[in-house]
């Protein structure tokens, strides 16, 4: 990567070309999809047990889908890439 999110052209180690990697919406869904599944059972038995006041539950939980979210979104798309490049998708076929 290059910077957050960017995929840096060629790797910096081996040089292989990863400019045609198509990562696309793949690693925000699959992100949502993990953050997501992981965090509505939390929510439900957060609620269960100490029912605290709605305002409390939607905050907190939406501090911790967003900090889970950003930590997933760049190690997800790097998984897409590496995915891409072991299954020689999208250009990776050539050499
Ligand atoms: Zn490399």
């Amino acid at each position: 990567m290059n910077g957050y999110l960017k995929v840096r052209d060629e790797c910096a180690v081996c040089a292989q070309e990863l400019h045609h990697q198509r990562a696309d919406d793949g690693p925000a869904y699959v992100t949502i999809l993990v953050a997501g599944h992981l965090l509505a059972p939390l929510m439900l038995i957060v609620f269960e047990l100490y029912r605290p006041d709605p305002l409390v539950l939607t905050v907190g939980f939406s501090i911790v889908f967003i900090a889970m979210a950003l930590y997933l979104l760049p190690r997800i798309k790097g998984a897409f890439v590496g995915l891409q490049w072991a299954k020689r998708m999208h250009g990776f076929a050539k050499v």
